[in-house]
């Protein structure tokens, strides 16, 4: 597979546990917010001893509370079409899977699912579809899609911003998904071990592993710079993916100067119809996730990490203090699953067994409790604070005050709009100790933002 090296990334992952010293000197360049090398974050990955990865998870937590503070963003996930044209033998989608219930949303039906979303207080939807034959037709339909979720309003609410997690398309058609006013483009790249893809995408246009490496360049090509990126962990050796990762994104900054805006850390689920899916040959324990990710924190210090609802609320709410800076709530697999209130693993119309099944209200009750503050905020897409210009405000540490002062405003929206009595009183604790902990000039604007919201009005930013 282009720009992933197996022999250097097989000999990273037998490396034995450094010395202490050596140790002790990557740990520094954490602490510095420092990039480290596939190398670097090789040796954290083969640490064993208890005491040095209670290190590791410690300065995880402080290189995330320092580049982005306290601040969680929510988001959910928006499945508008599972009639797939590829074989991933892993996904109930897969053209052959004949379990699984089909279908294609129209506009209206999307239009009804983000209403539905916006009435329980989501702001940030992350759009994700299956790919037809013909991507003309797909990015006609994509596009209508993204202009049919940000015409909905609830109230005062709308969508302030539209992920996505698309197959890869032209240059051309990532212009058409740019102007239509996407945020971040995600792909996953599922196995970065070539025989592996090869062996799991049978015919279809995922078949190709290279084309869909080039989906980025692509993308960046096309202006979009803000990208997600990550391996689907449990169908090949955890270690090798994570070191391909860090490779896939040391070849994006040499040629492009930029790496990706957020990496995600799936792990498989059972899926209905899929045997692969329920295999356990590649799975590895909880500790080691949980040190992968917080590996994943120091060695790109400025990526945001995703954590989507194929954990468990306990996993989930463990890795919130291992960098974890994103996390998706009350997500539904399936094309129109917003519908039901009933069991989301009961129906065979979803991609994949989901383990945290809580409503966006206990997902933010869990936030407040542990000190976390929830976040809506979508302002850096809509200042064009992305790509480079996002990378030199992160870098220096300067986010940290605009993500503050936005999560503190878009929570308190709500709070206002959606909140039950019990979650409003937490919340309001925790923005009253938030508040008397910020420099005093942010404390200014948070607090004519709240003036703003005490009239009634809504979205306003820094
Ligand atoms: N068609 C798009 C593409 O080609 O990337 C979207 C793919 S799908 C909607 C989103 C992601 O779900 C996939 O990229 C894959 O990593 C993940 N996925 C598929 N089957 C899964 C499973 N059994 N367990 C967990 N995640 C799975």
């Amino acid at each position: 597979m282009k720009h992933i090296d197996e022999e250097k990334i097989n000999r990273l992952i037998q490396l034995p546990q450094c010395s202490r010293s050596e140790f002790d000197a990557i740990i520094e360049k954490s602490k510095n917010l420092q990039r480290l090398t596939t190398e670097e974050s090789a040796k954290l990955l083969a640490v064993k001893d208890k005491e040095l990865i209670d290190i590791i998870y410690s300065t995880a937590k402080y290189v995330k509370d320092t580049i982005y503070g306290k601040r969680v963003v929510l988001f959910v996930p928006l499945y508008i079409n599972n009639i797939c044209v590829n074989e991933c033998q892993y996904c109930s989608f897969c053209k052959n899977n004949k379990v699984t219930i089909r279908k294609k949303l129209t506009i209206d039906e999307i239009k009804e699912q983000t209403r539905i979303l916006l009435e329980r207080g989501h702001k940030r939807i992350l759009m994700l579809s299956s790919e037809s034959a013909n991507e003309d037709d797909d990015i006609e339909y994509f596009v209508k899609a993204i202009e049919a979720i940000y015409s909905v309003s609830v109230g005062k609410n709308k969508v302030k911003r539209i992920n996505v997690n698309l197959a890869p398309l032209s240059v051309e058609n990532f212009k058409k998904l740019k102007k239509a006013g996407i945020g971040t483009y995600q792909i996953f790249q599922e196995t970065y071990h070539e025989e592996t893809y090869r062996k799991l995408h049978g015919k279809g246009p995922k078949s190709d592993p290279d084309n869909r490496l080039d989906a980025i360049d692509r993308a960046f090509k096309a202006g979009i710079d803000d990208i997600g990126i990550g391996p689907l962990y449990g169908l090949y050796d955890y270690k090798f993916e994570t070191l391909a990762m860090f490779e896939h994104i040391a070849y994006l900054e040499k040629e492009f100067g930029l790496g990706p805006h957020v990496v995600s850390v799936p792990r498989l689920e059972p899926a209905y119809g899929s045997e692969i899916s329920q295999s356990k040959k590649y799975a590895f324990t909880d500790d080691e996730f949980k040190q992968m990710v917080a590996v994943i924190r120091l060695s790109v210090p400025y990526t945001g990490i995703i954590i989507s609802t194929r954990e468990t609320a306990e996993m989930r709410n463990e890795l919130l203090n291992l960098g974890v800076s994103q996390i998706s709530a009350e997500s539904r697999v399936s094309p129109g699953g917003y519908e039901r209130l009933d069991d989301h693993n009961a129906v065979k119309d979803v991609q994949f067994k989901l383990n945290d099944q809580r409503s966006i209200e206990e997902v933010i009750a869990d936030l407040v409790a542990y000190g976390y503050m929830p976040s809506f905020c979508a302002a850096c897409y809509r200042r064009e604070r992305t790509g480079k210009v996002f990378m030199s405000i992160a870098k220096p540490g300067n986010i940290k005050s605009k993500c503050d002062i936005n999560a503190l405003v878009t929570f308190k929206e709500y709070l206002e709009d959606f909140a039950a009595p019990e979650v409003k009183k937490h919340g309001y604790k925790l923005i009253e100790e938030k508040l008397a902990q910020m420099p005093e000039t942010d404390k200014n604007v948070v607090l004519k933002f709240f003036e703003d919201i005490d009239k009634g009005i809504r979205d306003e930013y820094v």
